[in-house]
């Protein structure tokens, strides 16, 4: 008898469990898939760290949670430093002064200024009714044509004006010459890949993969005395209220009998003809310097049961169905549920932990 089986090995059942067995309970976890680590996975391709569910950047500015994975592995240097690669013109995102320099040629914050409200005003957009008329009264036309337009119809599959305006709630414009991404207070990549977090995680507990929870739920729930689920809380409850709509992704990934392919660890291709929306080269992450390297084309795409979830479709329709599967899941005594999957929620990782540090406080 177990005091907890937790269903997902991902960060968040991991951090859960880590957590657990800090605790002296002892601890199953079990994962569908046949590695642990959940979206997280890397996967080792000729000596380089393969994101094989998409690229993973840790950043935050919760200085408890950066203590927190710091005491667990060690991170390098990395800075997330996008470029955008509009039919061969190359461009820093997100939009900076680097980016103003290269369209129009201005110098200073205030010239750049001047030319986006030139074209937001030229524009004429009183209430936005889409998303490029929303995007274009937020920075104008020429930053929507080459580096919006493009990345959100291939990322939505529709075109932008079918899209509705309040997708994009603001734009990321940046009056400096500050290449990097994101604003937070630290940032990182474990050294030696993301496996190393949870492998240290789960030390403690028995790990069983390769196991769906729903084929042996009867056998499984006698086993412990707590449930933690971090898989699809529409798929617990037989998608009984409806299903749950997400977007999903398709990799397409290369070794290349080369050093460095693209000199940058992401590219995004933001012209609608280009079918993919990034390009990751993977080794750029850790400053690897095999003689070959791994690249990975990502594609969005539609999804429906069985195909991968990515990102969560967070309109009204998808939020009133979560909420009545949540209203059920408040009510289990030996269910607790947590991740971004029953949480129906895109969380970044020092989100993860979080929460799952939180939910630990609430459950022993
Ligand atoms: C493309 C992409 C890029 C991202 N990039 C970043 C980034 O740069 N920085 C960042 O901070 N965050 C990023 N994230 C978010 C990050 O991936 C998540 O925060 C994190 O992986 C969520 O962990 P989780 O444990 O909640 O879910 P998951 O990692 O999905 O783990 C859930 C696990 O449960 C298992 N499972 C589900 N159902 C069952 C079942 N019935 N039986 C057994 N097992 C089951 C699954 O196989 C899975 O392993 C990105 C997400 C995506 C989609």
């Amino acid at each position: 008898m177990y005091d907890y089986l937790i269903v997902g090995a991902g960060l968040y059942g991991s951090t859960f469990a880590y957590e657990a067995t800090k605790r002296g309970k002892k601890v199953l976890v079990i994962d569908k898939r046949n590695h642990v680590g959940g979206n997280i996975y890397c996967e080792n391709i000729e000596g380089i760290n393969v994101h094989k569910y998409g690229a993973h950047i840790f950043h935050t500015s919760d200085k408890e949670v950066w203590d927190y994975v710091n005491d667990i592995v060690e991170f390098n240097r990395y800075t997330n430093q996008p470029i955008a690669n509009f039919n061969g013109e190359i461009y820093n995102l997100p939009f900076n002064m680097n980016t103003f320099n290269k369209l129009w040629g201005v110098i200073t914050p205030e010239e750049a200024k001047l030319k986006i409200e030139e074209q937001k005003k030229q524009a004429g957009i009183e209430i936005p009714k889409n998303l490029e008329e929303q995007a274009i009264s937020l920075v104008g036309t020429d930053i929507y044509e080459k580096l919006i337009k493009g990345y959100t119809e291939k990322q939505w599959g529709r075109s932008a004006t079918e899209l509705p305006a309040f997708i994009i709630r603001r734009l990321p414009v940046r009056f400096s010459y500050d290449n990097n991404y994101f604003n937070d207070l630290y940032q990182g990549i474990p050294i030696g890949g993301y496996n190393k977090i949870i492998e240290k995680m789960l030390e403690k507990c028995d790990v069983r993969l390769g196991v769906d929870f729903f084929e042996h739920k009867d056998e499984l729930e006698k086993k412990a005395e707590k449930i933690l689920f971090t898989g699809m809380i529409d798929e617990f409850y037989d998608y009984k209220f409806g299903v749950l709509e997400y977007r999903s992704l398709k990799f397409e990934t290369e070794i290349l009998n080369e050093e460095n392919y693209q000199g940058n660890a992401v590219v995004n291709y933001t012209d609608r003809d280009t079918p993919y929306t990034r390009i990751i080269e993977h080794k750029h992450f850790e400053y690897g310097t095999q003689n070959k390297t791994v690249i990975t084309k990502e594609y969005p795409a539609d999804w429906k049961i069985g195909d991968e979830p990515y990102y969560p479709i967070n309109n009204d329709r998808n939020d009133e169905m979560f909420a009545k599967y949540k209203e059920l899941a408040v009510r289990e005594d030996k269910y607790i549920f947590g991740g971004r999957l029953a949480d129906y929620k895109y969380y970044d990782m020092h989100n993860v932990i979080r929460a799952a540090l939180d939910k630990v406080k609430e459950a022993m």
